[in-house]
Parts: structure tokens; sequence; C-alpha cells
């Protein structure tokens, strides 16, 4: 890998193509309008972004659904569908670095995070979802012998897909993968801070031979152009990642439109439970460690609330210590670097206001703690013990790199205040006992439980929640229902 100085002069001298695509070109908004795109990390202007609005939505939605209907997807020969994804999957990889590079500098995360995982991961979903294309079969019911009743899926429409700033890439392909494998047309909308790896990735499509108009991307404001796809008549379903608030917002839009589908990923305040068999302090320390501060707790299943079984807490605390002194924090652009700065000054406001809370309700600061203000974007990783569990610091999510303790006198409480906030993203238990193990993790509100360990992720199995963390599921061969209609064909065979 490239020394720091490398990689910041490649940032530097990255040209990202920042205009809407819309029918396989890219275009001004309608209106002229752009918007700043700043660096995170030093502050510098990368690009103005053009600022999609309804007129240029009208205009995707116009060209997704022309594309759609002409069946030059949506009725492509499986075979040939299955080339061009697997094509544009190659593309993304040989494009790896560019691709890393862009969302680096959108979003300040570390570059050995972009190049070894949002890069890669994407490129694997759209090649496992190309992969699914011509293994999938639809069904024959058990019908009588004198009539054939088939059950086929069939694609949506035009999919619109709402996407937060703390995993542009990943999560744009974890629509876009199930989307297209079933024929769809697609309209991505990226948060503000981070379009320029979707307009990468939808200019390779391109490249790799997806039809004009079957994904274009529109950047712009959530409450301009994010409103106009979620309200259009013509789309089928919003795929939606984000936050409560606006996931709430999206069912509205959809009610006062078409009726829609909506999906919605929403946020989290997993847990992370250790129960008092746990022998192997050290590994869960560094496991629990990783699930908070990676992407600086900007990660919706980010494990932010550790959950101690009476007995084991002195210890942990020191194996975290420990672990945090050789945690190295800072510059994005050192490849050794495992933790950077905040996405935005918004984002490390919101988290200041969270830090200005400790001490007002006999919480204790472990490490950590520090505001920061004006461009230092960089909050240390924080472990606040004594949280009461009906605090804000224990029910809310923090989106920074801040782990709450709470204590649990047995297994029954800790299940208790592990399921005892409004979300249900993931969550993890650490134990000795295979049996304990498996009841427990039956018994916890999540889509996601670890033991043992966090975040073992893949496009293999579904990922999404319960209660406020919403009731989508994004990835494996699930996914490719929520991106198609069951249909039913009766025929008589008298
Ligand atoms: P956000 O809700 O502010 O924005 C998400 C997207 O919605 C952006 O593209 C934004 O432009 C758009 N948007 C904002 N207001 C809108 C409106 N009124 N109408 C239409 N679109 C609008 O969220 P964020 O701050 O970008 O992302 C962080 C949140 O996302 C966190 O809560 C995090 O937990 C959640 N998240 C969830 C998952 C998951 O899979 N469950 C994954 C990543 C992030």
């Amino acid at each position: 890998m490239s020394d720091t100085q490398t990689w910041q002069k490649r940032a530097l001298d990255l040209k990202p193509q920042s205009q809407i695509f819309i029918d396989g070109k890219f275009v001004d908004a309608a209106s002229g309008k752009t918007f700043e795109n700043f660096s995170p990390s030093d502050g510098h202007l990368i690009c103005n972004v053009a600022s999609g609005d309804t007129e240029d939505i009208n205009r995707a939605v116009a060209s997704a659904k022309k594309a759609y209907d002409s069946g030059v997807w949506s009725e492509m020969n499986p075979r040939d569908k299955k080339a061009i994804m697997l094509r544009w999957a190659q593309l993304l990889n040989e494009h790896r670095e560019e691709l890393a590079l862009l969302e680096a500098i959108d979003t300040g995360r570390p570059i050995a995070d972009a190049l070894s995982v949002d890069a890669p991961n994407s490129a694997r979903v759209i090649q496992w979802y190309g992969e699914t294309i011509d293994k999938t079969y639809d069904e024959i019911a058990p019908a009588p012998r004198n009539a054939l009743a088939m059950v086929t899926r069939e694609p949506l429409g035009v999919i619109g897909a709402v996407v937060p700033w703390n995993y542009p890439m990943m999560i744009t392909s974890w629509k876009l993968g199930p989307a297209l494998a079933m024929g769809n047309s697609i309209v991505v909308k990226p948060a503000e801070n981070s379009s320029l790896s979707a307009l990468k990735m939808a200019e390779l499509a391109i490249a790799a031979g997806l039809p004009a108009g079957v994904f274009n991307v529109v950047p712009g404001l959530g409450s301009e152009a994010g409103q106009a796809l979620a309200r259009h008549m013509d789309v089928a379903k919003i795929a939606f990642t984000g936050s409560g608030p606006t996931g709430r917002k999206m069912m509205q839009y959809a009610a006062e439109s078409n009726m829609k589908q909506v999906s919605l990923e929403l946020g989290g305040k997993s847990p992370q439970v250790v129960l008092n068999d746990c022998t192997d302090l050290e590994t869960a320390a560094s496991t629990i460690a990783w699930a908070i501060y990676y992407n600086a707790g900007q990660t919706c299943n980010a494990g932010s609330r550790i959950i101690v079984e009476k007995g084991v807490k002195e210890e942990l605390f020191a194996h975290l210590h420990k672990f945090l002194e050789s945690f190295v924090v800072g510059n994005q652009f050192d490849p050794t670097t495992q933790m950077a700065g905040l996405v935005s000054e918004l984002q490390r406001d919101r988290v200041n206001a969270y830090l200005d809370l400790i001490g007002q309700d006999g919480e204790k600061l472990i490490f950590g703690g520090q505001k920061t203000s004006g461009k230092d974007l960089l909050i240390k990783p924080t472990l606040i013990d004594n949280v009461k569990p009906d605090s804000r610091l224990a029910q809310e999510e923090i989106f920074g790199p801040v782990l709450v303790a709470i204590d649990a006198k047995d297994e029954a409480e800790a299940l208790q205040l592990a399921n005892g906030t409004e979300y249900g993203l993931a969550a993890s238990v650490w134990t000795n006992n295979v049996a304990r193990a498996h009841k427990f993790a039956r018994k916890l509100r999540a889509g996601t439980v670890w033991v043992n360990t966090f975040d073992m992720l893949d496009v293999i199995t579904p990922f999404g929640g319960f209660g406020a963390s919403g009731n989508g599921r994004d990835k494996s061969l699930h996914a490719l229902d929520a991106y198609s209609a069951l249909k039913t064909t009766w025929v008589d065979l008298n």
C-alpha cells in the first residue's frame, strides 16, 4: 500500500464526476444548482455536486420507467443479464483504489477501511447477485391434475433508493444488487455528504453494458430530491436506509402518493452482553472495542452498549484500556490508521451534545470524552460507566465512538437490559456455555445476533432490524423477494 503522502496527493488530484447521472449520461441539474462538497478530514472543497430537485427526479424516473417498459433489461435473457453484472463487478474491482479514495474523501473514513472493506465488498455484492440471476427458480403449486398453477416472481418496476453517508457504496450495492438481479430499474439518491461513489458505480455499470436508464443517480438534498423520489407516482418501491425520523417521513410520503412499498433500514443501539462465565475477556474486549470504534461509531449496528454481568467488569475494562493503547487513531490517509474523524461538523456537534451529559446522573468517564470544536472532527474512543438504563446515553443512537456500560446483576437482568430500547438491529452475547449462548441468543430481540463475536457480516445472510430499527432486510436471497412481487397464473388443463 502507498504511504500517507501518496494517498493524500492522490486524493487531492482526484477529479470526481459530480453531475447527475440520467439515461446513461452525466448532466447538470435542470436548475443549474450545485452544492459544495467538502472533505471532512482537511476541509478542502472536493467539488461542487449537482443539486437535483423534483425536475431531475422526474427526468430520472421517466428514464428508468422507459427502460423498464421497453424490456431492455427487465426481459433480457438471464444469461446475458448475469454476464453484465459480473463484468460490472469486475470493473468495480479494477477501480477499487479510485472507489476507495472517493469514499474516503467524502466520508473521512480511513483509507485502509475503504480499500479493504467498502470497495471489495460492494463489488462482491454485485457479483453475488449477478450469480443468482440464472440460479433462482419460480414455483409450480401442487394444484389438481386438471390445472397448472404457477407462482412467479415479477419485478416491481422503478425502485427508488435513498441512502445515508456512513457506508454509501456498500449500502448502495445492497439495493442495486437484488433490485437489478430481479429486473427492476433504479434511481439512487445518495446522501448530501457522499454522492461520489454512487456516480462512479453508475459510470462503470454503463461501461459493463447495463442499458442506459436502468440505473440513474440523482444527488441532491433529502428534502428536495429525496422527497420527490419517495412521492413519485411511478416509483413502485422506496428502499430507504437512514435515520428513524426520515424513515417515518418515507412511510408518510408513500401513504400520501401511490402507496408504494417502503422498506426501512434504520438505526440501532446494539447491546454487547458479557456474561460472567466468559473466560476470554481479552478477546471480548478487543472485539467490543472494534464493534463500537470502527468507522468512529458511525455504524447502524455499532455495539454501543456493553451490559456486563456482575463479577467481570474490572478485568474487562482493564483489557479495553490495554487494547486502546495500541489502537491507531488519526489521519485517514495513514494506512495504519484504524479510526479517523467523524463525517461532518454537524455529526461531531451531535456527539458533543451527548458528551455534555456525562456526570449529570452519576455517569463515570473511564476514557475519552473530550469534545472537539472548529474543524477538528476527531472524537477519541470514549467509555462511560455507571450509565442508567433509561437515560438518553443508554437509549439514544449517538452515532459516534461512545460506548456506554451498564451493570447487570444476573443473566435475566442482562437480557432485560439488552432488549430494553426501542431498537433491535443487532446484539452479541459472550459466554463459555453453549446452551446458555443459544437460549440467550434466541431471546435477544435483534435482526442479527453474534455469539462470542461481533460484526461477522456477509452478503450471504439477511441484515435488518426489529422495532425502531426498521422492517426491511437487505442482502441474501431473501432480498430478492423485497424487490419483486409474487404473481399466480392458473391454467385450466381441461
Ligand atoms: P438521514 O435520515 O438524515 O438521511 C438518509 C438519507 O435520507 C439521505 O440520503 C438524506 O438526504 C435523505 N433524506 C433526509 N431527509 C429526507 C426527507 N425529508 N425526504 C427524503 N429523503 C430525505 O440519515 P443519515 O444521518 O444520513 O444516516 C444515519 C442514519 O442511518 C443512522 O440513524 C443510522 O443508524 C442509519 N443507518 C442504518 C443502516 C441499516 O442498515 N439499518 C445502515 C446505515 C445507516
